[in-house]
């Protein structure tokens, strides 16, 4: 059996230690081990692995409880406290913004990311997931979401070096980023330990930050949603993405944009389509039947003897073109509904109307029956 690390180590926690002390510590090792992050170092998916692990652990109170009263043994084969989630699951659940939205907010890893030469590192490029209404994607709405994400330390303005100090070519790679060490036969080419990869080290690192020139925070972005969005865009918010390695450039927010299902309409570009149920009687005579739109009430003429399944298009009252001014139209499909539950006086009156009606009055019945002859010899 190999030997496993105590969980609140692996979290540098202490063991009294309360959920929200044990995210803020999660929060900070799993960026710094993200597997994304650190392509050269092969020990740190592990490490990530073993965040994940601890952070399930001790985040939920029963398998805390067990593994404080049985240890590992808890979660060995058949244990019974269950298995663990995956740990790329739980990073993203960490990280999902806590806007009301309910976005789901992710970091896009790897492109950029490369150090550039006066030791500034680009910031990644951030995803949220957001939700908005049919209404809001036809008409257009400003939101503001939270994020929380890597931002620019205030205390260093970015630079990550603490007041009066500065930052100094590195010593160990003479401002290289890389080493070369040999391995027998060999020269490898590594990524310097000690600037890992900038060339500079500062001299005295700023304490708020660590050097790094950005801290996690929350920040609320406004975002304009143009109308006429189409489900699924992807909009981009310039340099609202999380903040640069000492002052290196911004990323960017991405905002893919769902649209939740409505309970009238369904949407087909620019076109919408509505079913609206008429009775026998309306369909007969025909009458002025109020029909939703996305503005409110409107009113279509019926023509007597309108069938059932019959679609009246209403002229602009769609969704506007995205970029552009033209609307599309809506279509109102008419469903008529047969009466159900008849009183005896509307039975009566309803088999004197029948007894009445000719071949004439239903012409589909009429054509059907026309071209079904043959089959009724
Ligand atoms: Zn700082
Ligand atoms: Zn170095």
């Amino acid at each position: 059996m190999t030997t496993k690390r105590d969980y609140y180590e692996v979290l540098s926690v202490e063991r009294s230690a309360s959920g929200e002390e044990i995210k803020r510590s999660y929060r900070k090792l799993a960026v710094k081990f993200h597997p994304d992050k650190n392509p050269d170092d092969p020990h740190a998916e592990e490490k990530f692995k073993e965040l994940g692990e601890a952070y399930d652990v001790l985040m939920d109170e029963q398998k805390r409880a067990a593994y404080d009263r049985y240890g590992h043994a808890a979660f060995a084969q058949g244990g019974r406290a269950g298995g663990f989630h995956d740990p790329f699951d739980i990073f993203r659940e960490v990280f999902s913004g806590a806007g009301g939205a309910g976005g789901i907010f992710e970091t896009f890893f790897g492109g950029g990311g490369q150090a550039g030469h006066d030791g500034t590192q680009r910031g990644s490029d951030l995803r949220y997931d957001m939700q908005i209404t049919l209404e809001e994607a036809a008409f257009g709405v400003e939101k503001e979401i939270e994020v929380r994400k890597l931002d620019t330390c205030d205390k260093c303005q970015g630079s990550g070096a603490a007041p009066g100090s500065r930052a100094i070519t590195c010593t160990t790679c003479r401002g290289r980023g890389q080493v070369v060490s040999s391995r027998g036969f060999f020269q490898v080419s590594q990524t310097c330990p000690r600037c890992r990869g900038l060339g500079e080290v500062i001299e005295k690192p700023c304490g708020v930050c660590d050097g790094e020139g950005r801290v996690e925070k929350s920040s609320r972005i406004k975002i304009k949603i143009p109308a006429g969005i189409a489900h699924g865009s992807r909009l981009r918010s310039t340099r609202n993405g999380e903040a640069g390695v000492r002052g290196g450039d911004q990323g960017d927010l991405y905002i893919v944009v769902h649209i939740k299902e409505h309970p009238i309409f369904q949407r087909e570009d620019d076109n919408l389509f509505c079913e609206v149920p008429i009775s026998f009687a309306t369909a007969a005579l025909g009458a002025e039947v109020p029909v939703p739109t996305l503005e409110g009430k409107a009113s279509l003429k019926v023509p007597a003897g309108t069938q059932s399944g019959q679609s009246f298009k209403l002229r602009g009252k769609g969704v506007v073109q995205v970029n552009g001014r033209e609307r599309g139209d809506l279509y109102a499909r008419l469903l008529v509904e047969v009466p159900t539950d008849l009183n005896a006086e509307q039975r009566q009156k309803l088999e004197e109307f029948a007894a009445r009606c000719g071949e004439n009055n239903t012409p589909l019945h009429k054509s059907f029956f026309e071209r079904a002859k043959e089959f009724f010899r």
